[in-house]
């Protein structure tokens, strides 16, 4: 039988109108994996997080997330997370940080219905997961920025997804909150066997954290071992 990759990638060329960002892209993820994507800003990392997320169709080239076809697919929606880099949700958003991490569980909740006991259960081991958990009731306008992250990934996580893209989870924080978010990433990709790719430039997150390294300069420049990564950078 064939390998069953989490992500596969073959000649992905993707943009946007008179623009492309992405040429001629193949790699596969399989799972359990430590990735995070480097290269220049403007180099096509959201660009290619946003095809593998099936919210943008490559023009050329396949691309299958756990074997279909992502783009507009609901199915791999509710396997893959994603947060995205200027998050949508607006600071100032009137809500308690559970009602934050509940909108994770819209696939199978929907909009207007309120979450069940086993529903409420899991938002609370979500906050708890990243740490958050005496934090609940608390306005999610309270939190500082590195919070207000946490609580973004406990919506990534509530509604336990295979695989978590997350674009750059802590540029713009202090070393601080940085720390606490590799902390919560390195638990999720080592204990509750996570596949997690990450863009970042983050020195504490390709240390202490990543395995492979993929290099975005509109095509892929780099893929390999972070060992030969560093190595190639000294
Ligand atoms: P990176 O995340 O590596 O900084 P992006 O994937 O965001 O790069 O962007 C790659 C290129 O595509 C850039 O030249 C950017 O200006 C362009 N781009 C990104 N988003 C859009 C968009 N919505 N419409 C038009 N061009 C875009
Ligand atoms: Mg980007």
């Amino acid at each position: 039988m064939q390998k069953k990759f989490l992500v596969e990638l073959e000649g992905v060329t993707a943009g946007y109108p008179g623009h492309i960002a992405l040429e001629d892209v193949s790699f596969r993820v399989d799972s359990k994996e430590k990735i995070a994507i480097v290269g220049p800003n403007g180099g096509g990392k959201s660009t290619l997080l946003k095809v593998i997320m099936g919210l943008l169709e490559p023009t050329k080239g396949e691309v299958k997330v756990l074997g279909q076809r992502p783009y507009k697919n609901c199915a791999v929606k509710k396997k893959v997370a994603y947060l995205s880099q200027q998050s949508a949700i607006n600071p100032n958003f009137p809500a308690l940080i559970e009602d934050i991490v509940k909108l994770g569980l819209f696939g199978e909740l929907g909009l207007l219905r309120w979450p069940s006991e086993e529903q409420k259960f899991r938002i609370i081991k979500a906050l708890e997961k990243v740490g958050l958990k005496e934090m609940v009731g608390e306005p999610y306008s309270h939190l500082s920025g590195g919070q207000k992250q946490r609580v973004l990934i406990a919506r990534a996580l509530v509604a336990s997804p295979s695989m978590i893209l997350l674009d750059e989870p802590t540029t713009g924080l202090d070393v601080g909150s940085q720390e606490a978010i590799l902390k919560i990433i390195k638990d999720l990709t080592d204990n509750e066997k996570i596949t997690i790719v990450a863009v970042t430039h983050d020195q504490i997150f390709l240390k202490n954290w990543a395995k492979r390294i993929i290099k975005i300069e509109n095509r892929l420049t780099f893929d390999g071992a972070i060992e030969d990564y560093l190595r190639g950078e000294a």
